[in-house]
Formats: C-alpha cells, sequence, structure tokens
C-alpha cells in the first residue's frame, strides 16, 4: 500500500471545509512535495511533520512522498493540517494501518518533538464536520473543551502523535473532552451602578431598543465610559445561529476563553485608540485573525476617545460599518469575516478633556470645532443617537443613594420593543429599526401624518437639518413608539427623537 487518505477541515473566512489529504508514496528520489493551494504555513508543515514523526519514534519513508490537499482550489491556511499530514504519510508508508480513522476528522499543529499544538478556528471546524454528516473529530487537548461545544458529533482528544499512532494501530483510548461548563462567566457591568444621567441612560434604552449607532458627547467624568460598558447588559441573548457565529470568530481569534462554551451575551469590543488598522478590521499571516469589529459581530464596539483615533483608522471601519463585513485581502483571494455591530463612540468636547467651562481648558473654539470635526465625515453620518451629556452635579451623586433601575428591568422593554419592531418589518430583510431604509419611511403606510413631522419639516426647509438627519429622526421616533408600547410614533415621540439626535430640547 502507497496510498492513503486522511480527512481535515480547512476555513475560508468562519465557513469550514472538509478537505482531504491524500498521501502517494513511489519509488525514487527521497523527497516531499504538497499541493493544493497551500500556504507558507503549510509549506513548513513538512519540516514540523518530519521531526515530529523522527521524534516520535516512526521511522520515516524515503521515498518520493506527494501530498495533496483536496479541493485543489481553495485556498488552506495555518497549520492545522499537520497532524492529518503526519498520519496519511504513515499510512501510506504501510506503517500504520489508517481503518481507525476512516470517516474521522484529525485537526492539529505538530511540535518538533511530537506533541500536538492547539489551532486557532477550532469550533468552526468541527461544526463544519459535523454539517458534512461525520460523526467523529480528533482535536489537540487544548481544543477539546472547545471543539465538544458543537453538538452531533463525538469529540477524542490527542497531546502527542505518538498516542494518536497507539490509537490507530492497537485501540488505546483517546482522551475525553472534559464536561462542558454550564455558564457565560460572571455577569458584565450593571446599569444600577450608573448615579443620574437620565439622558445617557434613555438614549442607551433608545440605541439598545432600535439598534442604532449612539454617539455620547461630554466632559471626562460624565459617565460615557461607564453607560457604553453596559449597553451589552440590556440587548438580548444571542439565539443559537448567532452564539455559535460570534464564538467561531473568537475561535479563529485564538480568544475563547478555557473550558469551552458558546457565548451567549453579547460581545463587547473597546480598542484603544493606538489600535493598529489590522487589530482594527483583522489582518495577519496564515488563517487572518479577525479585528476588533468582527470580534463585535452581533455585538457593540466601543470607540472611547473617538477623535484620537486616526484619520486611517476610523476610514478603515467605515465599510464594514456600512456592509456588516469586512473583506480582508490576502495573496490568493480574500477573506470575509462578518461584522454587524453595534457602534458606540464617546468623545470630549475639546482635545485638552478638562470639564467644561473649566478655567484651565484653554481651547479656542476653532480647536473645538476642529477636534470633533475628524469624526464627521466618515463615521458620525451614520449614527443615529447623538447625544452630549452633561457634567455629572453633586445632586445627582446624592439621589443615588436611592436604587437605580437594574439592566435586566431596562432589558425586558428593550426586547419588547425589539419584538414589535421585528414584527412590523418581517419579510423585508430588517430585523431592528436602525436597518430601514429612509425611503421606506416616508412612504404610506409608514409615511407619518403632517401634523407630527411639522416641526421636522421646518427644520428641514430652513437647512438646519439635512434629508438624512430626517430620516435618522423618523427611524428613532418608531423605536421610542416602539418601547412607549405605541404601534404608530406620534409627534411626542418626533420631538424626543429629534432630541437624541441635535442635544435640543425642541
Ligand atoms: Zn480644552
Amino acid at each position: 500500500m502507497s496510498y492513503a487518505k486522511v480527512l481535515c477541515v480547512g476555513l475560508v473566512g468562519v465557513a469550514g471545509h472538509v478537505v482531504e489529504v491524500e498521501a502517494d508514496l513511489a519509488p525514487g528520489l527521497p523527497a516531499l512535495f504538497i499541493s493544493g493551494l497551500p500556504d507558507t504555513a503549510l509549506h513548513e508543515a513538512r519540516d514540523r511533520v518530519r521531526a515530529a514523526v523522527v521524534n516520535s519514534g516512526q521511522r520515516w519513508p524515503n521515498r518520493r512522498i506527494t501530498l495533496n490537499l483536496l479541493p485543489a482550489t481553495m485556498p488552506k491556511f495555518g497549520s492545522a493540517f499537520d497532524l492529518a499530514i503526519a498520519v496519511a504519510l504513515l499510512g501510506g508508508s504501510g506503517e500504520l494501518p489508517l481503518l481507525a480513522l476512516d470517516r474521522v476528522v484529525v485537526l492539529g499543529e505538530l511540535g518538533l518533538d511530537g506533541t500536538v499544538r492547539p489551532v486557532r478556528g477550532v469550533l468552526p471546524m468541527v461544526a463544519a464536520a459535523a454539517r458534512a454528516g461525520l460523526e467523529r473529530v480528533i482535536v489537540p487537548a487544548d481544543n477539546a473543551a472547545e471543539a465538544a461545544v458543537v453538538p452531533g458529533i463525538r469529540v477524542r482528544a490527542v497531546d502527542t502523535l505518538h498516542r494518536l499512532v497507539e490509537f490507530v494501530r492497537d485501540g488505546t483510548p483517546l482522551i475525553e473532552p472534559p464536561a462542558p461548563v454550564p455558564s457565560d462567566g460572571p455577569d458584565g457591568p450593571d446599569l444600577a451602578d450608573v448615579a443620574g444621567q437620565a439622558l445617557g441612560r434613555r438614549a442607551l434604552e433608545v440605541a439598545a431598543a432600535g439598534g442604532h449607532h449612539l454617539a455620547l458627547f461630554g466632559p471626562p467624568g460624565a459617565g460615557k465610559t461607564m453607560l457604553a460598558e453596559r449597553l451589552p447588559s440590556i440587548l438580548p441573548e444571542l439565539d443559537d445561529e448567532a452564539a455559535l457565529e460570534v464564538t467561531a470568530l473568537h475561535s479563529i481569534a485564538g480568544l475563547l476563553p478555557a473550558g469551552g462554551q458558546l457565548l451567549r451575551r453579547p460581545p463587547f469590543q473597546a480598542p484603544h485608540h493606538t489600535a493598529t488598522v489590522a487589530s482594527l478590521v483583522g489582518g495577519g499571516s496564515g488563517l487572518a485573525r479577525p479585528g476588533a469589529v468582527s470580534l463585535a459581530h452581533r455585538g457593540v464596539l466601543f470607540l472611547d476617545e473617538a477623535p484620537e483615533f486616526g484619520r486611517g483608522s476610523l476610514e478603515a471601519l467605515r465599510q464594514p460599518l456600512e456592509h456588516g463585513r469586512v473583506l480582508l485581502a490576502r495573496s490568493r483571494g480574500g477573506t470575509e469575516y462578518p461584522a454587524r455591530t453595534q457602534l458606540v463612540l464617546a468623545a470630549n468636547p475639546c482635545p485638552c478633556a478638562k470639564p467644561a467651562g473649566d478655567i484651565y481648558c484653554e481651547c479656542s473654539p476653532l480647536a473645538r470645532r476642529r477636534y470633533l470635526g475628524r469624526l464627521s465625515g466618515p463615521l458620525l453620518d451614520r449614527i443615529d443617537v447623538q447625544v452630549t451629556l452633561p457634567p455629572l452635579r453633586a445632586a445627582e451623586l446624592m439621589e443615588a443613594t436611592m436604587a437605580e433601575e437594574p439592566s435586566a428591568a431596562v432589558a425586558t422593554r428593550v426586547a419588547a420593543a425589539r419584538r414589535a419592531g421585528a414584527e412590523r418589518w418581517a419579510g423585508t430583510g430588517c430585523r431592528v429599526n436602525a436597518e430601514v431604509p429612509g425611503p421606506r419611511l416616508r412612504r404610506p403606510p409608514w409615511r407619518l401624518p403632517e401634523r407630527d413631522t411639522r416641526e421636522l419639516r421646518g427644520r428641514l426647509d430652513s437647512g438646519s437639518l439635512s434629508a438624512r438627519g430626517f430620516d435618522r429622526i423618523i427611524r428613532m421616533a418608531w423605536t421610542v413608539a416602539d418601547l412607549d408600547g405605541r404601534d404608530r410614533p406620534h409627534s411626542d415621540d418626533v420631538r424626543e427623537a429629534i432630541q437624541l439626535r441635535t442635544g435640543d430640547a425642541a
């Protein structure tokens, strides 16, 4: 026997595809060739695999070896193919009968000493194997908990190539995955901790209910960051499909917490303003790492001190926010990751970040305008809710001895409002009000009667409001109505929406 085949899984974006690793051994000068669109990490596999095989006490076949990864048209990234390559090679050389690996997916990177190392993206790989109807998978021991999250497939783990060889040869049992950890870890921060800030709390609730992007302006200490961090706590939990997708992205980034569990809470990402473009949108060699905008998929992306982000960074985020996905250019075709995230940005009113009216602030009006102007074009245009938070006064802090409403209570209203919106837009492809195109809201049956939009039209005519701003306010008015349990917005809802857009108390 000089031919053998072992199953593995390759990732294209978050989607896994079953890959056949074929090994063919022919007489001739000893050599090893790999074909089937491998990347450099995979080319280096030949050195890792050779050392691992020899150091595991196996004989290296001194023949002309050809490895082929099928389907050949699919680009392959990373080192998860090592283990499958090693056993295919030993199978092909006649050293190892591979009956025990029939229809079994084998994943893992090899160390030179024959240890099996964890790989990124195990969860979407195992999910792909299950979807392809395969029933058994062997993964690195350090990835076992994560792999065991996927339903409908039997997971076993290995820590060394030697252990896998013993299993294949003699049926020596493999490592069982640990029992899954039931919860999502400790609860995140709660709105009950936020003193005062009625306007900020309402803005957060409206943003959550309608899926609107949110901008919080105000002096340091006004509670912008505290509010932003609590947005996930009032958003609905992720459903099965979303949870699997979000967990897969974190798996590919190598950021899943140990223990193995589906991420059920909407993720929160807060990249620093010095973060590189690659860490914001994704990149890196081999299997591309998702950036913050994808790790915040179905959750919240928070840009604190947003004007401090470089123009290039803000520009790079524009496309993903608009399309809900990121396309990363690779040498052999692009990699696409989802990036449907809710943006929250916070900004101080001026570059020196002293409290408003502070006698030490010497920023000129021009400097202030310029500072916030950095946000205009690329991002601010797509943000519905924009409020300026007042500095927190002592009175508010004192009143805070009274209990503030906790996140759970707000989350109940948000969930009800989201249900109302989802029912209204069912069949249109929109799930939340923020996704509804302006023209649809301006046409019957959704057009609001003139008496409710009089003030808004006045602002449009006088030029103090753009057409786009008009649509955004109407959209928020629907969310306000949904939150208050009305089936259509009336003039009070429009007035509150104006306030949430312009900061004016109309
Ligand atoms: Zn200043």
